[in-house]
Order: C-alpha cells, then structure tokens, then sequence
C-alpha cells in the first residue's frame, strides 16, 4: 500500500487516484500521515481495493501532483547516517565508520517530492537516500525486533551544503543538510508488507539526466534493520520518525575536479518499487 499526504491530509494512492484515510472510514482513521503510520495494522485492515476513491486522477499525473506534501511533517526526529555505503565514504576520503555515523536534518528542512531549493553557496551537492518511515517505534529493539518497528520506506535526497558541512574541522554535519527544502521525502510511504528486505533495492540519481549514482541498497555497510536497532538503544523511536540511511557513491564532491549544483539544475531520485522525486535548484 502506498501513503501519501496531500493537501495535509492522509490518502491512500491507488493508479487511479487517492482515497482520504479519515473520510472513508468515518474517521476512525486519524486524517494526518504522522498519526496514521502509528496504526498501519489499522489500516491494513481496515482497506479494501473495493473503498471507493475519494479523488480520481489519471495515472500519469499522480507523483506530480503538486499537493503531495513531505511524507510526514514534523516528525519528533530525524536520522541521518554518514557515510554508509564504502564506495562514498572513500570518494569522500574519510574511514568507514566502526559504528553507524548519526547526524540529524532539523525537521524544518522536510519537503515534497517535487519541491524546488535555493543554492545557499556554491557547493550544493545531491545525495540519493532510502529512508526510513518508523511505525510503532519503541526503545532497545534487536535486529529482529526492528522490521515490526517499521512502518515503511520512501525515496530521499540529502541536499547538502558543502561549504557550511565541512567549514572547520571536525565537519559538523547537521546545519549543511538543513537548509529550507533541503530533505525532499516522497513521493509517498509504500509500507513495510511490500518491501520484504530493503537491502536489496536499486537506486538512482541523475542531475539533468545525467546518471552520477547508480547503486544497490545492499551496499549498505550497516543494514537498515541494524541501524534502527542501533539508534533504539540510544533513542526512544517515535511514529513518523524518518532515517536517511545513507548515500552510495557518485555525489558531485566525490568527482575531481568536484561538480556542485546551478540554477536550473534537475536533480532526480529513483529508489526501485518506492518511485522518484524531482527537485529543481533554483
Ligand atoms: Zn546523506
């Protein structure tokens, strides 16, 4: 099932249009994605392919639809993990991680799928993420235990400003990746039932159709599942809660020289069965 939030309200997106969570039925389902991704066994449930649309739209037009908002808004956290995947953490020249590397993207950064970001210098650069959707979240939780704390997985791009991450050493990470609509999520939640292992998805990004990332989410140096049970021991996990679990090889600082963002550029993110954001620098 696919979950999308738009105009602010919680739909489910079928080919052919969405249906509003609250509205068809009777709001005994909460009408925001942040409060529904608690309760996805609810809605598993609760939904049929016979609940009538609420809105139909041609299928063509359904990703674009420029009132799909983030996948949540304001979610209580936001993970993000450095350097994850070998190939970017040696193009970055820096040492993998013995533990996962954690930062945040203040949640003020979330945004749509096909939102448009300014350049907030002149090393803008893109990072093609997996993200993580929390459901039921919980403390302590084993790698076991992590799948059941997940509510599903959207496709992410951690737009990060280089300048301002890698000004003074050490990096400080978090305010480089927090600019206005520097976390696009989207274009919706497909939930956990229909991704098995997240670890075995092909992702993608292009910026004006050139292809600069071309990987597979099993070159995870730590899993998704491992990451989530990581963070639970430190953090209690929230509903809606989001992780970016890193960015495989082929962002612009990797190249030499390096390549940043223009005006213009189209920067596009495809993860496999989870579909694509479009986002425009301007
Ligand atoms: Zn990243």
């Amino acid at each position: 099932m696919r979950i999308a939030s738009v105009a602010g309200r919680a739909v489910v997106v079928r080919d052919d249009g969405f249906v509003d969570v609250a509205l068809a039925s009777e709001g005994t389902l909460p009408s925001e994605t942040l409060a529904l991704v608690a309760q996805i066994d609810r809605l598993t449930s609760w939904y049929s392919p016979e609940v009538a649309l609420t809105e139909e739209i041609a299928a063509a037009d359904l990703a674009l639809d420029s009132r799909i908002g983030p996948v949540v808004t304001s979610p209580s956290q936001v993970f993000a993990i450095g350097l994850n995947y070998r190939t970017h953490a040696l193009e970055m020249g820096l040492v993998t991680p013995p533990k996962p590397m954690v930062f945040t993207k203040f949640p003020s950064c979330l945004t749509s799928a096909t939102s448009t970001f300014s350049l907030f210098s002149d090393e803008v650069d893109w990072e093609a993420e997996l993200v993580v959707v929390i459901g039921s979240g919980g403390r302590d939780l084993t790698v076991e235990e992590a799948p059941g704390a997940i509510a599903g997985y959207c496709v992410g791009q951690d737009i990060s400003n280089r300048a301002l991450q890698l000004l003074g050493s050490p990096a400080q990470f978090s305010l480089g990746k927090s600019h206005r609509n520097y976390g696009p999520v989207g274009p919706w939640i497909t939930t956990a039932d229909e991704i098995p292992d997240p670890n075995d998805l092909a992702i993608s990004c292009s910026v004006n159709d050139i292809l600069y990332q071309d990987a597979s989410t099993s070159d995870m140096i730590f899993s998704v599942f491992q990451i989530v049970a990581y963070l639970s021991t430190v953090c209690e996990l929230h509903p809606g809660d989001l992780i970016f679990t890193g960015s495989p090889a082929g962002v612009g600082q990797g190249h030499r020289p390096p390549i940043f963002l223009r005006s213009g550029d189209v920067v596009a993110t495809t993860i496999e069965r989870l579909g694509s954001l479009r986002n425009v620098a301007e």
